[in-house]
């Protein structure tokens, strides 16, 4: 039988495309095929915040995209897993007036002197210099629970998804007015396929590759556990000059992302485990802040992601190929801008084939 839609790749960002057709076009039947467990990759891994920053118009476009369709899910299953977070950022007060430019849809203020206190107990050290402000906005931030919100999506999309586990899609070919997708197992047909995998290359058509994207580098990810004196109330600090965030994960834990500088990882190294290094980096990083804290790290997580030269996810169709759209390149931003992606794909298989020579 054949599918209106596969999607190759179960991350979150696959499961909104799974989402994003299935509420365009109630009555298409879906395939999802994963080559491990949904929410596996990055996803697993991902603290899954969504700051509304945007450094350029079009990742404007992407936050002012993915929020509503974040705030769509309130209420249903996957919803459980999205909540607000309070965003503190520290900023150099001659950086203060940029900053306020690259906030999306909220007001930037200074915080009150509750919400200081908030961050002072659980950072008392906190290293902020006399140059520097602690600011905040009124709503738009959250933090996502990714891995959970990508099977929620799919669980909830259940009896119009087949969906295959354990599949990695080898090659896809142009068959029959659609595509053959192959794996080692078996073959599907589908009219029209998304792929979303990830760090990982997508499968290539008629034995070709789709075309890279131009400067794009898998990078390490990583980030520390510490505990910390903090519960899921508290706000998240960022310290924006250093690329460092404190996120509460939950009562007496932190999560403490960091910028690590380590590329052209091989997603099938990663195993979520962060290295020795990944420790050294990001102690030494949250030590610029909080001697504190960073004696109070007790672990991690490490996994990678396709960033581009720009930190622009891209969205590309092939030239020859109608209604075979690729996502890539999350450049550690996949979680927030995955709702937004899975539109735009929706929307170019929906466009008409280009002109053929
Ligand atoms: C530690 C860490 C912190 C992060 N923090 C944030 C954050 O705060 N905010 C944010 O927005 N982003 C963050 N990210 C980045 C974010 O997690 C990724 O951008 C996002 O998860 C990418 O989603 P994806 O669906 O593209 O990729 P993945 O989650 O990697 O999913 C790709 C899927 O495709 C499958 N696949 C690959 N090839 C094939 C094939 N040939 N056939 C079948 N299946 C295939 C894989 O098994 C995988 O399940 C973080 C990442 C890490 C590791």
């Amino acid at each position: 039988m054949t599918a209106d839609l596969a999607v190759v790749g179960g991350g979150v960002i696959g499961a909104f495309v799974v989402r994003e057709a299935l509420r365009r076009h109630p009555g298409w039947r879906v395939l999802l095929l994963e080559r491990s467990s949904i929410g596996s990759g990055a996803t697993e891994w991902s603290a899954g915040v969504s700051f509304p920053l945007a450094a350029t118009p079009r990742h404007r476009d992407l936050v002012n995209a993915a929020s509503p369709r974040y705030e769509a899910l309130r209420g249903t299953p996957a919803g459980a897993f999205v909540r607000p977070v309070t965003m503190v950022y520290v900023v150099r007060r001659d950086g203060l007036e940029a900053f306020r430019q690259r906030v999306v849809g909220a007001d930037v203020r200074p915080v009150t002197a509750t919400e200081r206190r908030r961050v002072a107990r659980f950072l008392p050290d906190a290293r902020i210099g006399p140059g520097e402000e602690m600011v905040t906005h009124d709503g738009q931030g959250f933090a996502v629970n990714a891995r959970a919100v990508a099977e929620a999506l799919v669980a909830l999309a259940a009896d119009r998804v087949e969906i295959q586990l354990g599949q990695r899609v080898e090659a896809v070919e142009p068959d029959d007015g659609g595509y053959r997708l192959t794996t080692e197992h078996g073959e599907w047909h589908a009219r029209r396929v998304v792929t979303a995998c990830g760090a990982w290359t997508p499968p290539p058509v008629h034995a070709t590759p789709l075309p890279g994207v131009p400067g794009a580098r898998r990078k390490r990810i990583a980030a520390l556990h510490a505990r910390l004196p903090v519960t899921l109330d508290d706000p998240l600090v960022y310290f924006v000059d250093d690329d460092l965030f404190i996120l509460p994960l939950g009562t007496g834990t932190a999560l403490v992302s960091f910028y690590r500088d380590a590329w052209d990882t091989d997603p099938d190294t990663c195993d979520g485990r962060p290295g020795a290094e990944d420790l050294r980096q990001g102690r030494a990083a949250l030590g610029r802040r909080s001697a504190a804290a960073a004696a109070a790290v007790s672990g991690g997580r490490a996994f990678c992601d396709l960033y581009t030269e720009n930190r622009l996810p891209v969205v590309t169709g092939h030239p020859d190929l109608p209604d075979l759209v690729a996502i890539r390149g999350g450049s550690g931003s996949g979680v927030r801008f995955a709702p937004a992606l899975a539109a735009e794909a929706l929307q170019a298989l929906t466009q008409p084939a280009p002109a053929r020579a």
